[in-house]
């Protein structure tokens, strides 16, 4: 595909997308938008995350419910077993079809350089790849599947502020909130993610993931074990709000796998000559760029436009951006002088 046609390539050879990103339609009264909206938002990712709930409730968790009663190791291996075989499978044929093979070249990617071309000594063993691997499968999953496994637990023990629903009597209501999963993420993760961008949560806890500033498939996970707790614990709204255990099975999946949306690196990922899906990776992309802006995802539920940290990648939110960054690097200047002078 020619990827000039949908942006421009710099004299870096980095390449931006031409069209702006947009939060949600029916915030800013484009209803006009909100059929192609709607399908982007389920398909395909969505759709994805709702089939690996599926097949993990049907095939492998419902008929091991009795493991899960009490906490075991079984339980855990049983899950530790799935979670890191289908995120080695997903992750890795991600990370070789495009990093490795590199199957559509640097065509639609927004950094020029790939990983494997820049050692750098802020890494495990001077390489991104085998750090953030290496933090996602010691660390990361295995902090996952503790959640997993809490959760289940207490859905086969009966524990639920409000009590867990039934299909049958309260599918409309399930429905609503499976539909609801990413909203609720959303503001999740903007609230965690922006808490730990803050001093000196920042440098214990945060810095990490964003060692990978060239962000890869193997970075989505790559955390310190407080960060993955704080993103994975999401699952437990679960057990605040009227839900079933596939829905909460969902919002698991949704962020686990759906971390490697954010950390794709190419705007389309090119499935034939000319068919592509859009990765929805450019707003966290310009996250790890620019660190301090982009704390949610894309604006559906668009708390970085309200508290004036949204990018959408156009000249004049670089320009905004600039202007935030300098005026709090007065304030610091002054808070600093002020300090001095106090002696
Ligand atoms: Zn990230
Ligand atoms: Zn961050």
């Amino acid at each position: 595909m020619d990827d000039l046609q949908f942006g421009t390539r710099d004299k870096r050879g980095n390449w931006a997308p031409s069209r702006t990103l947009e939060i949600a339609p029916f915030w800013t009264g484009k209803f006009s938008k909100l059929g192609s909206f709607a399908l982007s938002y389920l398909w395909p990712w969505n759709i994805f995350y709702m089939v690996m709930a599926l097949a993990y409730w049907f095939f492998l968790l419902e008929p091991n419910l009795a493991l899960y009663q009490s906490i075991s190791l079984a339980g855990f291996g049983l899950l530790f077993a799935a979670n890191a075989g289908v995120i080695f499978a997903y992750f890795g044929g991600v990370e070789l079809l495009y990093y490795t093979r590199r199957k559509q070249e640097n065509r639609f990617k927004y950094n020029a350089k790939f990983p494997s071309e820049n050692p750098s000594d802020v890494f495990w063993f001077k390489s991104q790849n085998l750090d953030n691997f290496l933090r996602s499968f010691f660390l990361s999953i295995p902090m996952w599947t503790i959640m997993e496994v809490l959760f289940l637990y207490c859905f086969t023990n009966g524990i639920h502020a409000l009590g867990w629903l039934e299909w049958e009597q309260h599918w409309v209501w399930l429905v609503v909130l499976t539909l609801l999963g990413p909203a609720l993420h959303e503001v999740h993760f903007f609230t965690i993610h922006w808490l730990i961008h803050q001093p000196p949560l920042y440098k214990w806890i945060h810095s990490i993931h964003h060692n990978s500033i060239n962000p890869s498939p193997w970075s989505s996970l790559s955390m310190h074990p407080v960060e993955s707790f704080a993103y994975f614990v999401e699952i437990f709204l679960h057990l605040l709000i009227p839900s079933n255990p596939i829905v909460a099975l969902f919002q698991s999946k949704m962020i686990g796998f759906g971390a490697l949306n954010g950390h794709i690196g190419f705007d389309k990922l090119e499935i034939t000559e000319d068919a592509a899906v859009d990765s929805h990776a450019y707003a966290h992309y310009l996250h790890h760029k620019y660190f301090e802006v982009n704390y949610g995802g894309e604006g559906l539920i668009p708390l970085d436009k309200w508290f004036g940290f949204w990018h959408d990648g156009s000249k004049e939110a670089d320009a905004q951006m600039k202007a935030r960054f300098k005026a709090k690097k007065d304030r610091l200047k002054a808070k600093a002088a002020a300090a001095e002078a106090r002696g």
